[in-house]
């Protein structure tokens, strides 16, 4: 399950480091926030550790500590964006249990009732619509 990826042909690490484009939500010096570009709920938001990690088994302890507070303060904003009746914040290991980016991440899937529980898709979101809710929650994470 421990896939190993070149940090330098991650996308995640690419993304973190600016040299790939992403809608970002929120950045600080360990952690980097910004929408998942097939979303499968409006306002699906990933939290990563900068740092390349390949998943929960082989993050740094301290990383793990900053994503994690960091998805609660996201999930709050979310919450106070789109008000949602739940919010999924889950992570996947391993190929087999469906990961398939091999860089440790958070994800955070505003659900309401009776929506699919649905964890991946193939239809990527709306450029403009990705940049507006990132933008909200960037707002709501500063108030
Ligand atoms: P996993 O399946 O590993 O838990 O989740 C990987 C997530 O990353 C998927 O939800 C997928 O849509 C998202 N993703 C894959 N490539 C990119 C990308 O280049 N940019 C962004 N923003 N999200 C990505
Ligand atoms: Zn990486």
């Amino acid at each position: 399950m421990d896939e190993r990826v070149d940090p330098g042909a991650c996308i995640f690490c690419k993304i973190a480091a600016g040299e790939a484009p992403a809608h970002i939500v929120h950045e600080d010096e360990r952690t980097l926030t910004f929408m998942d570009i097939f979303p499968v709920a409006d306002g699906h938001t990933l939290v990563i550790p900068k740092a390349h990690g390949t998943n929960l088994l082989t993050v740094a302890d301290a990383d793990l500590a900053h994503v994690i507070v960091r998805s609660r303060a996201v999930a709050a904003a979310i919450r106070r964006v789109l008000d949602p009746d739940g919010i999924g914040v889950f992570q996947l290991n391993g190929a087999a249990a469906g990961q398939t980016v091999f860089h440790y991440h958070m994800h955070l899937i505003p659900r309401n009732q009776g929506d699919s529980l649905q964890i991946h898709s193939r239809t990527p979101g709306d450029p403009e619509r990705l940049a507006e809710t990132a933008s909200k929650l960037a707002a709501a994470l500063d108030g």
